[in-house]
């Protein structure tokens, strides 16, 4: 079959041929029918050698959405034909964590050696995808591939940083997104969705500004050093009571400290490497601040049934295989708008 491998270290991913898999006891093959690409594959793809943790080649994609096209042995619940979408963040299914459904906060999946498709495992930028349990499967009843895929990481990641935050999001609230990109988007109409709050969206790209508002920001503004001095303005000098950090980068994780109200929360999701200090007189009275990885299977089978509900609508563009590497280079250049999606 035809995949999208990162094969040398530094350099661009490639359309190869490896053999089809075959399912194992307990494993589940997929036939994909959508692949998202996300920022943090250019993070791992812009790691020195020793800094991966697993090996090379590996296939990438760790948003997919398939058809169940093989049964290894042993497995129920799921039948040849059924639509279902990938919780990604595999655990060992028997820790403390797994047993709340946090396979992605999972005990033991270091020491076991357990990576999530894409990110060790092969992923799912690829004509068939192994799936390690049928418990990582959650039925798409209904849902479009193309537009439920993203949902599996941009949506289910903000979707945890969101829910976590909705006791602080009252009436007169108000929440910031740093970053409307893929999981950006999404998290704006999450936050209108699940909360009263005003929703105010920080980006560098005029189009990512536009998106924001047309997925329900009330309010955008232009992320460079006036930002922080603007979104104090707008909410009376009080500050934000949740703010959302989809880039995490240095400069963006001083304006989330900066417009963060007393006793607020920052989710400091993005993975740019910025820090945020914590100590008396550096951050406003009682600000929790938070770095969250992805989510649990409970809240991927919740954000799923959100976006059923109506109230999810994932901007994406779409890419066959062969085009793969090419929708890496735009979300490079920042030229995606909402998410890529790649369909093998
Ligand atoms: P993306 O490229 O689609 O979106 C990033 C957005 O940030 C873009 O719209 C870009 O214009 C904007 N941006 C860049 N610099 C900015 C700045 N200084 N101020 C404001 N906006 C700026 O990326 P994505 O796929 O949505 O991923 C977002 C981040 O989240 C990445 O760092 C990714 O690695 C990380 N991530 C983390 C988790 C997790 O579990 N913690 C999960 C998925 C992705
Ligand atoms: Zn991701
Ligand atoms: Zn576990």
């Amino acid at each position: 079959m035809k995949a999208l491998q990162y094969r040398i270290v530094g350099a661009a991913p490639e359309v190869v041929t490896v053999p089809d898999p075959d399912p194992g006891p307990g494993q589940i093959l997929l036939k994909v029918t959508a692949a998202g690409v996300c920022h943090s594959d250019i993070a791992v793809m812009s790691r020195p050698a020793e800094a991966l943790s697993f090996p090379l080649p590996l296939t990438l994609g760790h948003e997919g959405v398939g058809t169940v096209a093989a049964l290894g042995a042993g497995v129920t619940g799921f039948a040849e034909g059924d639509q279902v979408a990938v919780y990604g963040p595999w655990g060992c299914g028997a820790c403390a964590k797994c047993a709340e459904g946090k396979e992605n906060y999972c005990l033991r999946a270091g020491a076991l050696g357990i990576r999530p498709p894409g990110l060790g495992a092969p992923g799912a930028m690829a004509e068939y995808l192994l799936v390690d349990d049928a418990r990582h499967l959650v039925p798409l009843d209904g849902l479009d591939p193309v537009a439920a895929v993203p949902l599996t990481d941009a949506g289910l990641t903000p979707y945890h940083a969101v829910k976590r935050a909705l006791p602080r999001l009252v009436p007169g609230s108000t929440a910031v997104v740093i970053g409307a990109g893929g999981l950006g988007h999404v998290a704006v109409q999450l936050l209108r969705a699940l909360s009263p709050a005003r929703v105010v969206a920080l980006d560098i790209s005029e189009d990512k500004l536009r998106l924001a508002r047309e997925v329900g920001a009330h309010e955008t503004v232009r992320s460079d050093e006036r930002a922080a001095a603007v979104v104090r303005e707008l909410t009376g000098g009080l500050g934000a009571e949740a703010v959302f950090d989809f880039v995490g980068a240095p400069p963006t994780v001083a304006v989330a400290g900066a417009v963060a109200a007393v006793e607020g929360e920052i989710s400091v999701v993005g993975l740019g490497g910025g820090a945020l200090p914590v100590g008396f007189g550096r951050l406003p009275h009682e600000v929790s601040v938070s770095s969250p990885y992805w989510g649990s299977r409970g809240e991927l089978a919740e954000v799923l049934a959100l976006a059923r509900s109506g109230a999810l609508s994932v901007h994406t563009e779409t890419f066959t295989l062969d085009e793969a590497p090419l929708a890496y280079e735009r979300l490079h250049a920042g030229r995606v708008d909402g998410r890529a999606v790649v369909l093998p």
